[in-house]
């Protein structure tokens, strides 16, 4: 699933973690490219394209809607499932809103028919240890890592983020940043750990 810039993959990869150069993990099945689903529906899609919204443009340029989710059901029945189950107990998606989407490059074979000038999102993807994509992908294991690692770096924040509540009344500076209060260095903090509330992060 493509997150798309209201939730930035940049803003969900964690700090040191590399977003681009990814191991070469992948089966070459073609099913992502087959099964794309964004969290934004395809109306709010295309006026966000309209705007100039550069990862709209991206992924508008390379996928095409499937004319249902039944038309795509019968391409990638596997990931549809899955992403309906995802759907059914998610606030950011709505399934009456949601579309299918397979990409124009793909070959019959499941290859990636523009390799070499594929856009960004696809050479992240997946973007993170929470992008949903197809059973059994390549990916699998390296997912498993990002999101055990990402959960890692958010109790370290929510400690930072404590730690920093209890020694921050008003007004108070950091020392090496006089500009900066100790409580707006919190909310930084707790700004960072924002974007994971939807994967969980109240209870890591
Ligand atoms: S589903 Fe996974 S294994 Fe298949 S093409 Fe996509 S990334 Fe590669
Ligand atoms: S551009 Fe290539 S990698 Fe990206 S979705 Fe299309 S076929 Fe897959």
């Amino acid at each position: 699933m493509y997150d798309l810039n209201y939730y930035g993959t940049e803003a969900l990869v964690a700090e040191g973690e590399e977003s681009a150069g990814l191991p070469d993990f992948c089966h070459k099945c073609g099913r992502c490219c087959r099964s794309a689903t964004t969290y934004a529906p395809y109306k709010e899609l295309k006026e966000m394209a309209e705007r100039g919204e550069k990862e709209a443009i991206e992924f508008l340029s390379i996928f095409q809607p499937y004319e249902s989710i039944e038309a795509a059901r019968m391409v990638v029945p596997e990931q549809v499932e899955q992403v309906l189950k995802e759907a059914e107990t998610s606030d950011d998606l709505d399934v009456s809103e949601m579309t299918f989407y397979h990409c124009r490059y793909v070959t019959p074979e499941g290859l990636c028919g523009i390799y070499e000038k594929r856009p960004r999102c696809c050479q992240e993807a997946p973007a993170h240890g929470w992008s949903v994509m197809p059973p059994e992908c390549g990916f699998e294991g390296w997912q498993f890592q990002q999101r055990e690692k990402q959960k890692r770096w958010i109790r370290d924040l929510k400690t930072s983020a404590y730690i920093l509540a209890q020694m921050s009344p008003d007004g108070v500076t950091h020392p090496l940043r006089p500009e900066t209060t100790l409580q707006d260095l919190r909310e930084m903090v707790e700004a960072k750990i924002k974007p994971w509330k939807r994967f969980g992060a109240d209870y890591w």
